[in-house]
């Protein structure tokens, strides 16, 4: 257990900004005004939402019964917890799936890939699993703080045997990452930034994060990858958030249309703003 993770109490006590609305703000501005200016509905769901739901499900009764007892569940469980939480999040029926994709399909899909975690994946020892934070963001140089903290979840820290602590962020995808992607990725640099705001590294200033991407392909995969993330990132970081959070301020939303716009949830709505 880590001893400054954040209580539910303490996190609705201040404002907050996550990854997921940076990047929302970062992909279209006005997408994000959409989603969380005026808060409409979404017009559908798209189903690579519940699919990372109940993969993060799996992962996390895998990893929590491995850290709770020391041993693995069976690779039964783990599916089942899969398939428990996939029936669930598409009861509802607007979930669009793409062409040639079922709810069935998908169910099925699911299964391989958590097979192909449970074979693949091998943790270090087990430090939190599904971890909330709540931190400020400070620009050292300067003590400079920025209005909203930063919040989110952990997917797992896991720690070597001298007990440095390691991000891991379990992703699903149908492209294999590039080294620019993993070298750029914000969710990677905020949350070892947070987990430093926390009081702890992986080693001097710098952490290891590591992702495990769950391929959907044909023959599903795993891989793993690793980013060291340190000052000159989180500099960049904190300078990026500044910059989204007064273009916020100043209600600066446009609309970016581009390959994004085909999963998008307000499409309609966008449509009829022009
Ligand atoms: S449809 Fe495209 S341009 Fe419009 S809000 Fe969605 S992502 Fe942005």
């Amino acid at each position: 257990m880590l001893k400054k993770e954040t209580s539910k109490e303490a996190f609705e006590r201040y404002i907050h900004i996550s990854y997921s609305q940076l990047k929302t703000y970062l992909t279209c501005p006005q997408k994000y005004e959409f989603q969380y200016v005026m808060g409409l509905p979404w017009e559908f769901i798209p189903e690579y939402f519940p699919f990372g739901k109940a993969i993060h499900e799996a992962a996390k009764i895998f990893y929590r019964t491995l850290k709770e007892t020391g041993r693995r569940p069976t690779l039964e469980d783990t599916t089942e917890h899969f398939k428990a939480c996939w029936d669930k999040e598409t009861q509802v029926n607007n979930i669009r799936y793409k062409e040639n994709q079922s709810r069935d399909t998908l169910r099925d899909k699911g299964a391989q890939l958590v097979k192909v975690f449970y074979e693949n994946v091998a943790p270090q020892r087990i430090i939190g699993v599904e971890v909330p934070f709540s931190v400020d963001m400070v620009l050292e140089e300067t003590g400079e703080v920025l209005p909203c903290k930063l919040a989110g979840i952990f997917d797992l820290i896991e720690s070597d045997e001298e007990g440095n602590f390691i991000i891991v962020e379990l992703k699903t995808g149908a492209k294999r990452f590039t080294d620019d992607q993993i070298d750029l990725d914000l969710q990677g640099t905020l949350y070892s930034y947070a987990l430093r705001q926390m009081g702890y590294q992986t080693d001097g200033e710098e952490t290891l994060v590591r992702y495990d991407q769950l391929l959907k392909l044909k023959n599903p995969d795993m891989e793993t990858y690793y980013a060291v993330k340190g000052n000159v990132h989180y500099i960049w970081a904190y300078t990026l958030v500044r910059k989204v959070l007064k273009a916020v301020n100043n209600e600066i939303f446009f609309p970016i249309p581009g390959w994004q716009c085909k999963e998008c949830p307000f499409g309609t709505t966008c449509q009829q703003e022009k």
